[in-house]
């Protein structure tokens, strides 16, 4: 049997640790894979690697994808899947697993239904926003990496009495932004899932601001936040309590990066090594993910975008913070 690889749409620290599974999984079998580079623009442009087991040797710890991650907006039209499909079966490749979030499920799942390629999908994104699993491959990173820059700026938060607004990713998921601010410590938290959290907020600083000047306040902003814009809010705060210093940062990118912590290299390898397995029993339009300890195949079309908030355990120590400089 061969199998094709790719890594579609943003990264997510685990990847590597997923395609390394896939390779050994498939090397005990007697399986080859080929990498597909940067998404579903390697199957239309062809462009695609042998992976030897050799090539994957101590590929767990690294962050990224190896074989390269990308959108492909040309995979949306047909006849752009039709040469993907022929040059799968130029290349001899008889399933694909397809790493990626619901964007990229769905491209899997088209491209299963008009071409008969068996396909597996594993859930990686930092966002924790896919069903068909409780956790995403890179987002216990995403968050670690976010709380280790939110713990850097609380020394220096403290240091000047400053307020900082820090913006985590998420897209439109408040899953990093509420775990992260839980873990932190931090003073309140803005996240998409929960309206109307401003005023409570302004009304907050208006009432306490006196004990707060020269405080540390750490506000955790969710980037897909639609209340208010992060400059907004910074701004509207300045403004309302010019004798707090009220600071602005992106944490982006980084948040992507390093090395994946432990549950994110062995869900990323678990899942990997379920993807072969799986397909070589005869599975495929499946999305994988861990339930309750449990490995769980759901179809791939019912991996929509989860739509479920952070947990509101979250939300409640997330604003704990706050209390701090009430009295
Ligand atoms: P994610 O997988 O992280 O949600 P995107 O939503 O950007 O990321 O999707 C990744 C890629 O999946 C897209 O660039 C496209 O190539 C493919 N894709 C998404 N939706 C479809 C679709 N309806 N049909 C075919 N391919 C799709």
């Amino acid at each position: 049997m061969k199998i094709g690889v790719l890594c579609s749409g943003g990264d997510a620290p685990g990847m590597n640790a997923a395609l390394r599974a896939v390779v050994l999984t498939a090397a005990e079998g007697g399986a080859q894979v080929e990498g597909i580079l940067f998404g579903f623009d390697g199957l239309i442009d062809n462009q695609t690697a042998p992976l030897l087991p050799e090539a994957v040797a101590g590929l767990a710890r690294h962050g990224g994808a190896f074989i390269g991650s990308a959108r492909s907006p040309r995979f949306l039209e047909k006849d752009s899947r039709q040469q993907a499909a022929e040059h799968c079966r130029q290349k001899g490749l008889e399933a694909l697993v397809v790493i990626g979030g619901d964007g990229s499920y769905r491209g899997a799942a088209v491209f299963e239904e008009e071409t008969g390629i068996p396909c597996v999908g594993l859930p990686g994104t930092i966002d924790n926003d896919l069903e068909g699993t409780e956790y995403t491959i890179g987002f216990q990173t995403a968050v670690q990496t976010a709380l280790e820059a939110v713990d850097k700026v609380m020394d220096t938060a403290e240091s000047h009495g400053r307020v900082f607004v820090v913006e985590v990713m998420g897209r439109d998921a408040g899953h990093i932004a509420a775990n992260t601010a839980a873990a932190a410590g931090a003073h309140a938290v803005l996240i998409p899932e929960v309206p109307h959290q401003v005023p409570a907020l302004l009304e907050f600083f208006k009432r306490y601001q006196g004990a707060m000047r020269r405080r540390p306040i750490i506000i955790i902003y969710s980037e897909g936040e639609s209340e208010v814009g992060r400059e907004d809010l910074v701004r509207n705060l300045r403004t309302s309590f010019p004798q707090l210093d009220v600071r602005s940062l992106v944490l982006g990118h980084l948040q992507r990066g390093g090395p994946p912590v432990a549950a994110d290299r062995i869900l990323a390898a678990r899942l990997g090594r379920e993807a072969v397995l799986a397909l070589s029993r005869g599975f495929s339009g499946m999305g994988l993910g861990i339930r309750q300890g449990q490995l769980v195949h759901t179809p791939l079309a019912q991996c929509k975008k989860r739509q479920l908030p952070p947990e509101a355990y979250l939300l409640e120590l997330s604003s704990l913070g706050l209390q701090e400089w009430k009295f």
